[in-house]
């Protein structure tokens, strides 16, 4: 049985992201054949069109540039795909970078000018306090490793 992996969908080709474009990854094929995916957008979830106003976080709120605040839509989305993975007890996700939900390491500043900083999303911030091992497109082949080491540990 393949373990499950939760994984931003517009990485697995959804055209999801705000301005319904995808981000899908090269090794999807491959990543499918190791793991059970299951592809969820905290912000499709949260309610929230595609496409959408482009938004950023600012302090603890997630606004667009014309300062409309989305914040509840992002905490509404990222609680419902956490249920989603609870109920397939997933705890690994794959989650696309920079994004004010999934970005994992690395978001836009607020401030609409392209510059990214250190910090992360709604969805992603949820996902690290229930404990979930998090990874990005830069670290693919370290979650594939994990996934051997799963597999050669099961038993036979
Ligand atoms: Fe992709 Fe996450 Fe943005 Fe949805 S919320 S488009 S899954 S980065």
């Amino acid at each position: 049985k393949k373990p499950p992996l939760l994984i931003s969908a517009c990485l697995a080709g959804k055209n999801c992201r705000y301005d319904a474009s995808s981000a899908t990854l090269s090794c999807l094929a491959e990543l499918r054949e190791h793991y059970e995916l299951i592809e969820v957008c905290p912000e499709q979830l949260g309610g929230l069109l595609t496409p959408r106003p482009c938004t950023e976080l600012v302090k603890e709120r997630v606004l667009t540039k014309d300062a409309l605040d989305f914040t509840e839509q992002f905490l509404s989305g990222a609680k419902k795909a956490l249920l989603i993975a609870q109920l397939q007890a997933c705890n690994i996700a794959l989650l696309m970078e920079r994004s004010p939900s999934c970005g994992s390491h690395t978001v836009y500043d607020g401030t609409f000018s392209g510059t990214l900083i250190e910090g992360e999303g709604v969805f992603a911030h949820l996902l690290r306090q229930m404990g979930f091992a998090i990874y990005t497109a830069q670290t693919i082949e370290v979650l594939m490793k994990a996934n051997t080491a799963w597999c050669e540990s099961e038993p036979r």
